[in-house]
C-alpha cells in the first residue's frame, strides 16, 4: 500500500467543513475561518507517549485528543487538524484501527483533517490542530489572581494507574477503567468553552496537577494553596495503593487530560451551574495565594509529594 492510497483509503473521508476551499490533495490546505484562532502542535512516540503494541483505534484517539485538549484548556472550539503520520511499515489492519479512533473523535468534535504528511520510520503521530478563540477572550494560564479559587475537573489518578496496568490481562473493573482513562483521555473541550468568561486562568493536566498548575501560578505571578483532602482522587485508587500513595497519585500523575482551573470568588456560583451543564464534576480543592509556590495540606499538616516537578524530555 502506498503513501497515496494510505491517504485516500484511510484519511481523505475526514476532509469536509465549513470554510475548507482546499483540503487533502494539494500542496497546501487553504481553509476561510474567521479569528481570533488558537493553534497548537503535539506529538505522541511510540514508546514514550504510549506503548508500541497498544491497540491502534486507542492510539487514533489519544493522538487527537491530547490536541483537543490544548484547546479545551483555552476554551477554544475545534475547527481542524493536519495529521504528520511516520510509520514503520503500512498494515491495512493498523491503519483501519488508527483512523477509526481518530475519526470517531473527529467527527464528534466536527473536525476536518485538512492534510498532512506519511513517512516511513519509527511509529511517531503528529497532530497541528486548530480551534476558534472564544470571543470573551482566551483562558490563559497567566491570568489567576491571589484570591481566586484553585479547581480541577473529574477525578485524578487513574490514568498514571492505568499505564502500568496497559499491558496485563484480566483486570478488574476498576483496573480496566484507569487503563481507559490513559489510552482514551477524554478532552475537555465543552467544558473549557464554558469555563470561558468564567475562570481567570486554566491548564489541562498533562504532567501532572503539582506540575501543571506550578505553570499556572508561575505565569499568573502568586502562589496556591490546596487542601488535599478536597481532591477528587479516582475511583478505587486508595483502596489498591493505600491512602498515602493513592494520593500522591492523583497529586503528581500525568495523562490525565482534566483542566486546573481557577476562578474569581464573584463568579464561584457560575461554576456550579457550568458543572451542571457539562456533567463534569468542578472540585474546589484551594485558593491562589501571594508568594510563587504551592503549599499542601492533609487534614491541617504540611504534605508534600517527595517529587520534583513533572515529566520533562530533556
Ligand atoms: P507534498 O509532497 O506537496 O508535501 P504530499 O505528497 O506529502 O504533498 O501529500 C499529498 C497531499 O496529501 C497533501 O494535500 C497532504 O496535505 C495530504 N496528506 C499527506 N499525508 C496525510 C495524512 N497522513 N493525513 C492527511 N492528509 C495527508
Ligand atoms: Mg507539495
Amino acid at each position: 500500500m502506498g503513501e497515496f492510497e494510505i491517504i485516500d483509503h484511510y484519511f481523505r473521508g475526514l476532509n469536509g467543513r465549513e470554510g475548507v476551499l482546499v483540503g487533502i490533495g494539494d500542496d497546501c490546505a487553504v481553509v476561510d475561518w474567521p479569528g481570533p484562532l488558537a493553534i497548537s502542535t503535539d506529538t505522541l512516540v511510540a514508546g514514550v507517549h504510549f506503548p508500541e503494541d497498544a491497540d491502534a483505534a486507542s492510539i487514533g484517539h489519544r493522538c487527537l485528543a491530547v490536541n483537543l485538549s490544548d484547546l479545551a484548556a483555552m476554551g477554544a472550539t475545534p475547527l481542524g487538524f493536519t495529521l504528520a503520520l511516520t510509520l514503520p511499515q503500512a498494515e491495512p489492519a493498523w491503519l483501519s484501527g488508527f483512523a477509526s479512533g481518530l475519526s470517531r473523535l473527529a467527527r464528534r468534535f466536527e473536525m476536518a483533517l485538512i492534510g498532512g504528511d506519511t513517512t516511513r520510520g519509527p511509529l511517531t503521530i503528529s497532530i497541528h490542530i486548530i480551534g476558534r478563540a472564544p470571543a470573551s477572550g482566551s483562558l490563559l494560564r497567566s491570568g489567576g489572581q491571589v484570591g481566586d479559587g484553585v479547581y480541577v475537573s473529574g477525578r485524578l489518578g487513574g490514568a498514571l494507574a492505568g499505564l502500568e496496568f496497559v499491558r496485563e490481562r484480566g483486570l478488574s473493573a476498576t483496573q480496566s477503567e484507569w487503563v481507559r482513562r490513559f489510552l482514551e483521555p477524554e478532552p475537555r473541550v465543552e467544558l473549557g468553552q464554558q469555563l470561558a468568561g468564567v475562570a481567570s486562568a486554566a491548564i489541562d493536566i498533562s504532567d501532572g496537577l503539582l506540575a501543571d498548575l506550578n505553570h499556572l501560578v508561575e505565569a499568573s505571578g502568586c502562589g496556591a494553596s490546596l487542601t488535599l483532602e478536597a481532591l477528587p482522587v479516582a475511583a478505587g485508587l486508595t483502596d489498591f495503593y493505600g491512602n498515602a500513595e493513592g494520593l500522591r497519585r492523583a497529586v503528581c500523575g500525568g495523562d490525565e487530560y482534566e483542566l486546573c482551573f481557577t476562578v474569581p470568588l464573584a463568579q464561584a456560583s457560575s461554576v456550579e451551574r457550568v458543572a451542571r451543564e457539562t456533567g463534569v464534576a468542578l472540585t474546589r480543592i484551594g485558593e491562589l495565594v501571594p508568594g510563587e509556590s504551592i503549599h499542601c495540606q492533609l487534614h491541617g499538616a504540611e504534605w508534600q509529594s517527595g517529587e520534583a516537578g513533572g515529566y520533562e524530555h530533556f
